[in-house]
């Protein structure tokens, strides 16, 4: 497994597996790998097959955090995810720096104007912003034939794939399913700032989403199904919910009817720690 940290070293690297007809699966991270990113890698891995190559990033993108957010202590196990990396079959990490992946004076950015509107968007403004401008930036470096992203950012994964349609990225999306602790739990890199007794409340979340997908069989009403799944929530002292909302699966736009595919996606704060899950409503 080879690191390169130049955009440009990297960029040279996949124009001549390009020219030589080697399939690139690429898998944008910020680090702190855990089971969800390593089974995105071992998705990556099947889909490149043995000629192909899979690319791994590691960067903590500034751009997508806000100013009141965790940048500062995102955890950053290097040695660990490198390692991870290398177990998992990944031929190449990019681990870009800060300073060349975000220009203190760049002025051109990617802005998605509808589905970054709803769910996490009012609450992180600009978040999808960063997320869309440095996720362009890793494609035109990396040049992947496919690139795969986790449905636990069920909003990021949707948005990614307008920016591709709408962009002409010739890149295939391969959403992969939430990989979940034994308690229903989504993994994710911000679970270690949980306390004990916030762990022990988090698996709610799933618990409230498994209801929500319950109650969808019963009922068509978006507005009871939403009332009785924040009453679950607000029943534990430490979840602070900060939405849950019923959308239409691809536009993220709201409805008030069970009638077409929708998704129910929820983020929820226990003490600082911010985090989203979601579940599918045929
Ligand atoms: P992050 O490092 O949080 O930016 O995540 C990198 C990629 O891993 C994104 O495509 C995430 O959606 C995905 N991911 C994070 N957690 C999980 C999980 N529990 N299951 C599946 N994919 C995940």
């Amino acid at each position: 497994m080879k690191t390169i940290r130049s955009p440009l070293a990297m960029l040279r690297q996949s124009q001549t597996w390009q020219r030589a007809n080697v399939p690139i699966v690429f898998v944008p991270t910020m680090g702190a790998l855990h089971k969800g990113h390593t089974a995105l890698i071992d998705r990556a891995r099947k889909l490149a097959g043995k000629q192909g190559k899979v690319v791994a990033s590691i960067f903590v993108n500034p751009l997508q955090f806000g100013p009141k957010e965790d940048l500062s202590r995102y955890p950053r196990p290097l040695k660990r995810d490198l390692s991870l990396c290398e177990q998992h079959g990944v031929d190449v990490v990019f681990l870009p720096k800060v300073e060349v992946m975000t220009p203190k004076d760049a002025s051109v950015f990617i802005i998605e104007e509808l589905l970054s509107k709803t769910l996490c968007g009012p609450s992180r403004p600009g978040h999808f912003q960063g997320v869309c401008t440095i996720v362009a930036k890793l494609f035109h470096i990396v040049n992947p034939t496919i690139a795969v992203f986790g449905e636990k950012d069920y909003q990021q994964l949707a948005i990614i794939r307008r920016m591709v349609r709408d962009l002409n990225f010739s890149i295939r999306i391969v959403g992969h399913p939430t990989v979940r602790e034994p308690d229903g739990l989504a993994m994710s890199s911000r679970n270690v700032y949980l306390s004990r007794e916030e762990r022990a409340e988090a698996p709610l979340i799933r618990k409230a989403l498994l209801e929500v997908q319950r109650l969808a069989k019963e009922t068509q009403s978006v507005s009871k199904i939403v009332a009785t799944a924040k009453k679950m929530l607000s029943s534990v002292p430490l979840a602070q919910v900060d939405y849950l909302e019923v959308m239409d699966a691809q536009s993220l736009q709201p409805i008030q009817k069970l009638t077409r595919p929708a998704v129910c996606a929820a983020a929820v704060f226990f003490g600082k720690t911010r985090l989203i899950d979601n579940i599918l409503l045929k």
